[in-house]
């Protein structure tokens, strides 16, 4: 009896490799990153609605501050939507006081809940399955929602390929020469995305880096010798 043909082999997976020499030198400091890190798989939360949480709350402060925050709303059962949006916002500022700045993100958070609700009745899942474009103008149509956080939502909550560009992106690329300092938020993240593919846990993995040598190297008085992309080429 005839044997019906194999099945094609899946060509094997292919290291991408850019075509310009930007995307080249992004992926070097990527791979650099990457070596001297390890992956960090973020967003260091267990929901889409804990992502968004944490979105608002890590506005001008540090991880630690944030994860003290979460704790109580976790410690008394309030991560929920319908929890959050029923607690009076200034119980809620009380809940997230470690994460500083707490009556403004308190009225942040609950401008963002209140949206789902009001124009998704609540359902995260219906706003996460629309077009990438549509959930970005929705996020940045709440007050208090601006690109970063729309961007970190948009990409470790609802999983799409959208590069989220923060101060220390723009001034590791600037002190690179990668971008004029006077860059804006769409020209940095426009660099990546044009010169990179569109791939969700590239730029998870990527925004996670750069947030830690920013941390701890490229401060205000950068760590050159010690950081990982002192061997960068073009560095200035
Ligand atoms: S600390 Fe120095 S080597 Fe590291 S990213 Fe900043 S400028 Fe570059």
């Amino acid at each position: 009896m005839k044997q019906p043909p194999c099945p094609a082999k899946e060509p094997p997976d292919q290291p991408f490799i850019p075509f310009t020499h930007t995307g080249r030198r992004l992926l070097e400091m990527f791979q650099l990153l990457l070596a001297h890190f390890g992956p960090q798989n973020w967003w260091p939360a267990e929901t889409p609605l804990e992502v968004m949480i944490g979105a608002i709350l890590t506005q001008n402060t540090n991880w630690t501050n944030v994860e003290k925050a979460i704790s109580n709303l976790k410690g008394k059962g309030l991560i929920s939507l319908d929890c959050l949006v029923s607690l009076p916002t200034a119980e809620l500022a009380q809940e997230i006081r470690p994460a500083g700045y707490y009556n403004i993100k308190a009225k942040r958070l609950k401008n963002l809940l209140n949206y789902i609700v009001d124009q998704y009745h609540g359902d995260l899942a219906y706003f996460f399955n629309q077009e990438t474009d549509a959930i970005r103008e929705g996020l940045l149509s709440v007050n208090g929602v601006g690109q970063e956080t729309a961007d970190s939502i948009v990409l470790y909550a609802a999983n799409r390929p959208l590069f989220v560009v923060d101060a220390y992106t723009h001034r590791i690329l600037s002190r690179h020469s990668m971008a004029p300092e006077e860059a804006t938020y769409h020209d940095i993240q426009s660099l990546f995305m044009d010169h990179l593919p569109e791939d969700v846990s590239l730029y998870n993995e990527f925004h996670a880096l750069i947030v830690l040598t920013g941390k701890h190297y490229c401060r205000k008085n950068p760590l050159c010798p010690e950081c990982p992309l002192h061997r960068w080429e073009e560095h200035q």
